[in-house]
């Protein structure tokens, strides 16, 4: 039985046009700066998304941490959300390896943060403060695209007060193709962002940290500081570059079953939150254990989330997708 594995995005496997370009990548040892087909990605991505130079990375996480750690010494403070990866779900490593006190601000129901409560947040210059010095967004936001209006405001307010503007753009994709823009419509607003290759993009590892020619430079050193210089690492570097020529638009496919997923799930009663990119979020309460160990033995692999996160990616096709909601008619019934 073949199983629809929706717990993630990170779960897909390289497709056949991937494994065949990491199979031909031409490699060198990158710590050397010589790797062709890593400084091709760098390249390639910095340039499509507007920056001088882009920095390849093995995990999102990493690839953020460097981003903090570049913009703000120690001492330093970044506002973030109270849900947001970097602050949440990256093991506080601002904080641990960097010295950077995060100061979380609860996330709106859209996704942002107020600016006006943003605002108030920043600290004046005063010794008895943490120097602010950086705001962190994300977009998509747990699958909820930031406005383009937002992000222009979001940088107006950062430059009035003098704060470096990071992106934690792990799905910054999702959101361009949910607007129907190129990326750097929305990475123009940000002094450094941070895509991740290994989600709706489906390579198997790596995320690029892209900013200005300082920064990056920071970064490398950064990099290597925390283990994260890789050698013949091209193999890795022509999953990403495969994903960004090749695996952009389907994206596109990705939010149609999620709406899918969720119109069908809605009809059956179930308690579904609006979707917009490829995430579908149910509130199932206490029911959750159970519906998870019926979706199983139906091949169908979910977390047993009380608020369950059903994510849609390139392994899940509208058939699929039609079986998932069959699968949950079935729990209804039983
Ligand atoms: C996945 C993810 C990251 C990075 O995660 P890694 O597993 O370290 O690659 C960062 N931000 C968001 C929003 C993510 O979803």
């Amino acid at each position: 039985m073949s199983v629809i594995d929706l717990r993630s995005d990170t779960v897909t496997q390289p497709t056949a046009g991937m494994r065949e370009a990491m199979l031909r990548a031409e490699v060198g040892d990158d710590v050397y700066g010589e790797d062709p087909t890593v400084k091709r990605l760098e390249r390639h991505l910095a340039s499509r998304l507007g920056f001088a130079e882009g920095l390849f990375v093995p995990t999102g996480t990493m690839s953020n941490l460097l981003g903090l750690m570049a913009h703000c010494e120690r001492g330093d403070e970044y506002i973030v959300g109270q849900e947001a990866h970097t602050y949440k779900y990256e093991g506080g490593g601002a904080a641990v390896l960097g010295s950077i006190q995060p100061q979380p601000l609860a996330v709106e129901a859209d996704g942002t943060l107020d600016l006006v409560r943003v605002a108030a947040a920043i600290k004046p210059d005063d010794f008895h403060f943490a120097r602010t010095r950086l705001l962190a967004l994300e977009n998509t936001m747990q699958s909820k695209v930031l406005p383009l209006t937002y992000l222009a405001a979001a940088r107006q307010l950062t430059r009035e007060h003098g704060l470096a503007l990071h992106l934690d753009g792990a799905r910054l994709y999702n959101a361009a193709v949910k607007l129907g823009v190129e990326a750097r419509e929305i990475t123009q607003h940000f002094d450094s962002v941070s895509v991740c290759l290994s989600k709706g993009l489906g390579a198997p590892i790596g995320s690029v940290l892209c900013g200005s020619a300082e920064l990056i430079g920071k970064a490398r050193r950064l990099r290597k500081m925390v283990g994260g210089g890789m050698r013949q690492a091209g193999i890795l570097a022509a999953a990403g570059l495969y994903a960004l020529q090749h695996q952009v638009e389907r994206l596109a496919e990705d939010h149609a079953n999620a709406a899918l997923l969720a119109e069908g799930l809605c009809e059956l009663g179930y308690r579904v939150e609006p979707v917009q990119t490829n995430m579908v979020y149910v509130q199932l309460g206490p029911q959750a254990p159970a519906l998870k160990g019926f979706l199983a033995e139906r091949g169908v692999k979910v977390t047993a989330a009380e608020r369950l996160r059903l994510v849609t990616h390139l392994d899940v096709s509208s058939a699929d997708t039609r079986k998932v909601i069959e699968a949950f008619a079935a729990f209804r019934l039983h």
